[in-house]
């Protein structure tokens, strides 16, 4: 079972939920990387099918 939280902040600005560092998704899901955590809610409207760097 997954565990359940909430964001604090978030200062990736390029991403479409993110109002003033607020996440505005109704959910997100992270994923673990080798050496650091990434969004996959990441939403860039401007060019939707691009991932997060
Ligand atoms: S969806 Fe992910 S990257 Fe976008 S504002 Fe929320 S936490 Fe940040």
């Amino acid at each position: 079972m997954a565990d359940k939280g909430f964001v604090g902040m978030c200062d990736v600005e390029l991403c479409a939920w993110n109002e003033n560092n607020d996440c505005k998704a109704p959910a997100i899901t992270v994923e673990k990387r080798k050496s650091h955590a990434d969004c996959d809610t990441f939403l860039n409207e401007e060019n939707p099918w691009s991932g997060q760097e």
